[in-house]
């Protein structure tokens, strides 16, 4: 096992994420709960708050319940990567619903981006918000030519900003001999999410909506036009509810947690890097996603010092300990220069998967949602939740090409995904066999 990962390291691990390290969490009172509110939001992640604020400045009594601490989910754990990259391509999204919808989607997942940074700019949130632009890198040859083939589609069909970068100049964007070229896409951007969570959290708490934290949902009952929504605190009656509970969508909501696959995402920081070495791994500082089955992500942190390291490390291990080694490993294979760096944080968090590969949105039994960003959320879940809110006011402009979407289950699927270690395996095994020939 490496030095980094043992007892032997210079820098104590700690588990936990590193984009919590000196973000101070808004310390919130005890919520008393209300017999009556207009909507129930439930989740205190980037969907629920998101929806949370537009209705709560439109008027109405909103309260978010959230089982755990507010910013101890997703929202706080994530790398920061913005942009909508979409787990079904361009093509296989036009195969299954037609080139209409797919272009909808793919605009809308723009829409998404640039509806985030105006909200951060006009919110005045401080959260080291910086268009990087992302690079997307090869890891075989035959992903480079899809890549560039499904490039002059999207220029065509949605003017998508991006460009090729072949191997012979890719040194310019990342210093790893293990892929063969890739993408660079201009719009995409980067965050602290920590940061962009409590910014949000404290815009919500300043509209008057309550935040009810350690008020986990046990049970939403239909109760005329309403809803009896129980926790574990007791029972509050609203006329709406937002569900937004995305990868860790429990058994009191049977049918969408027959709709989402919850996955583990690992990460682990680097300790200071010299700068020469940030120079030759990241030259740009682009965030960087690879085209991987089990995709590694990858950026700096926001002061550029060090590098943040992410991948699915395991389908099933909720313990960032035995993750460590297994990410030390992988970033230094892909990465040789940082052999024998230390690292300071290992963590993990839930994102939700869908059978479609593409988020939901809409309404079912009544119960508005949004979930299953397959691990790209930042933007989506921002907007989504926005776009839920001006559904359960009635405004005209609500609609998103997510709402009519299939969301699919599967038969004998109720929740805990027993697939998916056999599909990790699979994965691992089309990732790595046969070997890229050396890049
Ligand atoms: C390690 C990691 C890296 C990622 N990297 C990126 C990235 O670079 N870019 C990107 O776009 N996305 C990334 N994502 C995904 C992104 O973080 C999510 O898509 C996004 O945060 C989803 O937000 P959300 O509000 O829907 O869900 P969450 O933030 O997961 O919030 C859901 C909340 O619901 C609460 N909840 C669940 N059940 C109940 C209940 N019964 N009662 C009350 N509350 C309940 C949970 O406690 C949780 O706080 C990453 C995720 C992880 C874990």
């Amino acid at each position: 096992m490496s030095r980094a990962a043992t007892s032997e390291s210079m820098t104590p691990i700690r588990y936990e994420p590193f984009w919590w390290d000196g973000v101070a969490r808004t310390t919130i009172p005890e919520l008393a709960l209300p017999r009556e509110i207009d909507v129930a939001v439930v989740g205190a992640g980037y969907t629920g708050l998101s929806t949370a604020l537009t209705l709560a400045r439109a008027g109405r009594s909103v309260v978010v319940f959230e089982a755990e601490e507010p910013g101890t989910g997703a929202s706080s754990r994530n790398q920061g990567q913005i942009g909508a990259v979409f787990k079904r391509s361009f093509s296989e999204a036009t195969a299954t619903y037609g080139r209409e919808k797919a272009v909808a989607i793919y605009r809308e997942g723009r829409i998404a981006v640039e509806f985030l940074k105006s909200f951060i700019e006009r919110e005045q949130i401080a959260c080291s918000f910086v268009r990087s632009g992302r690079f997307v890198a090869a890891y075989r040859p035959e992903h480079y030519e899809a890549l560039a083939h499904e490039l002059e589609i999207l220029k065509r069909e949605i003017g998508f900003n991006a460009d090729m970068v072949p191997k012979a100049e890719q040194a310019r964007e990342i210093g790893s001999p293990g892929y063969f070229g890739g993408q660079v896409r201009h719009d995409d951007a980067t965050l602290h999410s920590a940061q962009y969570h409590v910014g949000l959290l404290d815009r919500v708490r300043a509209s008057g909506a309550g935040i009810a934290g350690f008020t986990p949902v046990t049970a939403l009952v239909r109760d005329g036009a309403g809803f009896i929504v129980r926790t574990k605190r007791g029972e509050v009656r609203a006329r709406n509810v937002m569900l937004a509970t995305n990868g860790q969508t429990g058994p009191f909501a049977p049918w969408f947690r027959r709709r989402v696959i919850p996955m583990g995402a690992y990460g682990i920081a680097t300790a200071k890097l010299a700068p020469e070495i940030v120079r030759r791994v990241l030259p740009t500082g682009r965030v960087v996603h690879d085209t991987r089955k089990l995709i590694h992500g990858i950026r700096l942190s926001p002061d550029k010092t060090r590098l943040i390291f992410g991948g699915r490390a395991s389908m099933t291990e909720a313990d960032p300990r035995a993750t460590a080694p297994r990410l030390y490993t992988m970033m230094v294979e892909t990465f040789p220069d940082l052999a024998g760096v230390d690292i300071t944080h290992s963590w993990m968090g839930y994102i939700a998967f869908t059978f479609s590969r593409l988020p939901h949105t809409g309404v079912h039994d009544g119960i508005h949602f949004a979930m299953g960003y397959c691990g790209s959320g930042i933007a989506l879940a921002t907007y989504l939740g926005h776009k839920s809110a001006l559904k359960i006011l009635g405004e005209a402009d609500s609609g998103t090409p997510f709402d009519d979407l299939p969301f699919e289950t599967r038969p004998f699927y109720t929740g805990t995904p027993w697939f998916a270690p056999p599909a990790l395996a699979y994965y691992h095994f089309k990732d790595n066999w046969p070997k890229p020939r050396a890049a």
